[in-house]
């Protein structure tokens, strides 16, 4: 057996206020290419005080992008592409502002920069042909680990799959809490237990490891310090928490795995645009046969923070709707894999996986 040789983020600064080092992070790379940074920046701060903190030079191009209509896709960052490489050619580096659709745009797009024809032909692993340009992330809500991972998750018309490879790993990240203060209470809720997830599936499956659990128990013990302690909620203290919760969560199942409520979630995703960690929660919630310990506390921190997760959807799906979602899923073999077991296929079929569609 041969044992993943991951590559980690190649610069990381983490503290309150440490945004405004971006501009001498920056300027060390400005000799590149033609010199110029592309800032792609969530629409949220379009109007915000962030927007007039951008260290941004006169030729640099600044996007804001709103990510709420659908999750990125591979004609998006197509259309961003070339549209950057048209008004100003190829730039010195590119920096995401935003959650993890825009660390996924960003490191999508700084890929593409340099690679030919379209993003659907690269939507795999390690069929990237040449490394892009420098890019760096700085998340603004906590979860989803996209920070740290190396893959930029896209929908194409085909697949809802990472363009992943070394090359996609974020050169600099800057993690800096004070940004994230204004996420919403819902939002903040959905995209930390995208963390909490993270590591309850990473540990409970065939894949988990010392090196996963490490990561997985020390951020598990940081959603319990935020979503179940006494000082529980949204404070300065907890953002900071959630931060280091969503790197160390996704360094966990970058060496280990997720399983069976993100299988289920990429198919609601795919087939009805759910967003990827609201559509965890909903799966979430019915998977206690797979994850006893880990749904009873899920439901817990739900109760504890007034969520409602709607029921019943699964009434007005149509039998070819729930097919097809469970067709997604199962394609996702090594989440399979990780959970049930290397026999998974003996004990999983696709009417099971459409039972599991059908307790939402
Ligand atoms: P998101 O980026 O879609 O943002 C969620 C919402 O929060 C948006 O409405 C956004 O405008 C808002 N928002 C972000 N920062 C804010 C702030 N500071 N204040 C107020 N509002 C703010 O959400 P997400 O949950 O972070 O990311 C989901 C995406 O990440 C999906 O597209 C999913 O596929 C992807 N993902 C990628 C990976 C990976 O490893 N690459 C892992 C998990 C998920
Ligand atoms: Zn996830």
């Amino acid at each position: 057996m041969s044992h993943k040789n991951f590559k980690s983020i190649e610069k990381t600064v983490f503290g309150r206020g440490s945004f405004s080092q971006l501009h001498e992070i920056l300027a060390e790379k400005r000799h590149l290419n033609n010199g110029n940074m592309v800032f792609i920046v969530d629409a949220f701060f379009k109007d915000k005080p962030l927007a007039q903190q951008l260290p941004v030079q006169a030729t640099d191009l600044v996007y804001f992008i709103d990510v709420d209509p659908h999750e990125p896709t591979t004609e998006q960052i197509d259309q961003l592409r070339d549209e950057i490489l048209s008004t100003s050619g190829l730039p010195a580096g590119l920096i995401g502002i935003g959650g993890g659709s825009i660390m996924d745009i960003a490191k999508a797009t700084a890929l593409m920069l340099t690679n030919e024809g379209s993003s659907v032909q690269y939507q795999g692993l390690n069929l990237i042909k040449k490394p892009g340009v420098y890019h760096v992330g700085i998340p603004t809500i906590s979860g989803t680990g996209a920070e740290c991972s190396m893959t930029a998750v896209l929908t194409g018309p085909e697949k809802k799959l990472g363009l992943k490879c070394e090359w996609t790993i974020f050169d600099q990240v800057i993690l800096d809490s004070e940004l994230t203060a204004s996420v919403p209470v819902d939002k903040w809720f959905y995209t930390g237990m995208d963390t909490f997830i993270h590591c309850i599936e990473s540990r409970d499956g065939i894949l988990n490891n010392a090196y996963s659990m490490a990561y997985g128990e020390q951020s598990l013990k940081l959603c319990r310090e935020i979503y179940l302690g006494e000082q529980a909620g949204q404070s300065p203290e907890n953002d900071d928490k959630l931060m280091v919760a969503s790197l160390m969560g996704g360094l966990s199942l970058t060496y280990s795995e997720v399983g069976v409520c993100h299988a289920l979630s990429y198919g609601l995703s795919k087939i009805f645009g759910e967003k990827h960690c609201y559509a965890n929660c909903l799966a979430f919630q019915h998977l206690s046969d797979f994850y006893p310990d880990g749904v009873e506390e899920f439901k817990r921190m739900l109760a504890k923070h007034n969520i409602i997760l709607p029921t019943g959807l699964s009434k007005n799906w149509s039998d070819e709707e729930i097919t097809a979602m469970a067709h997604v899923a199962y394609n996702l073999h090594h989440m399979w894999n990780h959970a049930i077991g290397t026999n998974w296929k003996e004990k999983i079929d696709i009417r099971f996986i459409e039972s599991l569609f059908r307790r939402m």
